[in-house]
């Protein structure tokens, strides 16, 4: 993504605010026809860069707009440079992220074979949001990055009263506490966005589980989790939409695994008949991840599937960890991963 200056034309590979020559709001440029005209092969591996060899690619847009990507993949010089995409919904998307969340956000989307979405769409947003902490922890998903979602579902069409964003306690802190210091409350009233405690909702009870009235009375589902090293942030954020004492006894007579097996596999059922179930979209953050020492490490990148426990898997071969339980069943060859290639970001991250 390049921006530009509507008045001297003048071209930046970063979104400021404002031209420094004119004081005017820059526009964004987008890149749609993208060759190589430069090739470089590394043979040095580096921390950050533990794979060789691989490939650093200058490329060019239509409007003559030149940055640099790796690639595992070599090219030749004047070769197309595509990104490919898929409609299958267990497909996983990754964007790597430096300035514009929603230039990610746009990317992921579009890779995964795009969202309806319009001024009826009634929209549910579930952040993480468990911890009465600073966004610098990386505990709960950034206010960043739930500012931008809403900006882009706005932009797609979508209403703001349509929107809300939901979460609930699953212990002693209060969630008005967390959404307070985490910062989440701001943009929410920022944006005039409708904030629930889904803990005061109503619950249906469907098979074994206790869900939310609110997630059968939205159209769109959006799980908006931030990752966490060795963890499958994603599908736990969804037990969010559970009665709590639901959850807790569920998790007493079974694992997680089991309960989101069942959890996923039963939404999606009513998805697929069309009997209120909304779909569900992941877009997750991985910008700043925690660590399991809980110190918070720099990746840089964004997430995007309509199937939660992929995108976990995808999110742990990325950071090379030790697979948590809940993902050993789900086998990485057999997810199809879009935008960037696994081998390009992987880096041991943990230690
Ligand atoms: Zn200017």
């Amino acid at each position: 993504m390049f921006y530009q200056c509507p008045k001297c034309k003048r071209v930046w590979q970063y979104p400021l605010a404002k031209c420094p020559e004119c004081f005017l709001g820059l526009e964004r440029m987008k890149s749609e026809k993208i060759k190589v005209s430069g090739v470089s092969k590394v043979n040095i591996p580096t921390i950050l860069h533990p794979k060789t060899p691989y490939f650093v690619l200058l490329l060019e847009d239509e409007n003559g707009n030149k940055w640099v990507q790796k690639s595992v993949k070599e090219y030749k010089i004047g070769e197309e440079f595509k990104t490919e995409k898929s409609d299958s919904k267990d497909a996983v998307a990754v964007w790597r992220v430096k300035y514009d969340i929603l230039e990610g956000i746009e990317k992921l989307v579009e890779l995964i074979g795009g969202l309806k979405v319009s001024p009826e769409t009634k929209i549910l947003i579930l952040p993480t949001l468990v911890s009465p902490k600073h966004s610098y922890f990386a505990e709960n998903t950034s206010p960043e990055f739930l500012g931008t979602t809403i900006d882009y579902l706005i932009k797609r069409g979508a209403k703001i009263e349509n929107i809300k964003v939901a979460g609930q306690s699953f212990d002693e802190i209060p969630i008005e506490a967390c959404a307070k210091k985490s910062g989440l409350l701001d943009i929410c009233l920022k944006n005039k966005v409708q904030v629930l405690d889904l803990s005061k909702s109503n619950f249906a009870k469907k098979d074994n589980f206790e869900i939310s009235e609110e997630v059968f009375s939205a159209d769109l589902l959006i799980n908006l989790p931030i990752l966490k090293v060795g963890k499958a942030s994603a599908s736990e954020n969804l037990f969010r939409q559970l009665k709590k004492e639901n959850y807790l006894g569920l998790k007493y007579l079974s694992s997680e695994k089991e309960i989101i097996e069942n959890l996923l596999k039963f939404l999606l059922a009513r998805q697929s008949e069309s009997k209120g179930g909304p779909p569900i979209l992941t877009l997750a953050e991985a910008q700043n991840v925690q660590k399991r020492d809980k110190f918070v490490a720099y990746l840089g990148l964004v997430f995007g599937s309509f199937n939660s426990l992929n995108l976990d898997r995808v999110f742990a071969e990325i950071t090379m960890t030790k697979l948590p339980e809940i993902l050993k069943n789900v086998k990485i060859e057999e997810i199809p991963i879009l935008g960037r290639k696994v081998e390009e970001l992987q880096y041991e991250i943990n230690e």
